[in-house]
């Protein structure tokens, strides 16, 4: 049976996605979580996830696509060998850019969700921020919905919440949902695998400080 009132979260344990999970919560009566593990460095990431999930009283699954780390050896986040790119390079994606995996990710995703009678899907894809992915688009989410619809005949709905949010925005949306202590203090962004402030000079560090600072300040400002 459909479920109307359910949602599936892609679900890292990330700042965003943790974010994207009590947006969830607050939208829907039944949220399920589903975790994609494909190789990256730190399987303390998953750890993180399975956590604050079941904190949450989310049910969790995780899902194994390594397949993925196989298919391109210039991806720093997979293939250890090489060194993570600091900032983008002028002619391309820098190589912490995993090709094809936010599709790859929704549609096991969604998948997944028909299984279980769920046909709301939320990510914490945005295009505000990060380094331009392709992936990270909101016409590239729009196309995939229309094509999961017409490949499983269905009324899938993927919702990006965080789309047009900048990271001080992310942060600015965690604390309007009662989570800004726990989105700081327990997910894990960074891409050396530190929890909470990172390692302070990653790129997912530096953006995540950022925001952070910068939603601190215009919270100050208004409260004067
Ligand atoms: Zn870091």
């Amino acid at each position: 049976m459909k479920q109307q009132d359910a949602a599936l979260v892609c679900f890292s344990g990330g700042q965003d996605s943790t974010t994207c999970l009590f947006w969830a919560k607050k939208h829907f009566s039944r949220v399920e979580a589903v975790c994609f593990t494909y190789g990256q460095k730190h399987s303390l990431e998953i750890e993180v996830a399975r956590k604050i999930a079941a904190d949450a009283g989310v049910p969790f699954q995780l899902l194994d696509v390594s397949l993925i780390s196989q298919l391109d050896p210039n991806c720093s986040l997979t293939n250890t060998s090489i060194a993570m790119d600091q900032e983008k390079p002028d002619d391309s994606y820098p190589n912490t850019f995993v090709p094809g995996r936010n599709m790859v990710f929704l549609t096991f995703a969604a998948i997944l969700a028909r299984g279980k009678g769920i046909y709301h899907l939320v990510t914490g894809i945005s295009e505000a921020d990060y380094s331009g992915y392709p992936d990270c688009r909101d016409t590239f989410v729009r196309s995939l919905n229309v094509t999961l619809n017409l490949a499983m005949d269905e009324g899938f709905v993927i919702h990006t919440p965080l789309m047009d949010r900048d990271k001080s925005e992310v942060w600015e949306l965690s604390d309007e949902l009662g989570v800004f202590d726990l989105v700081r203090t327990q997910t894990l962004t960074c891409y050396n695998g530190v929890v909470a402030e990172g390692c302070g000079h990653c790129p997912a560090c530096k953006l995540r400080k950022e925001g952070l600072e910068k939603y601190l300040r215009r919270k100050k400002e208004k409260q004067k």
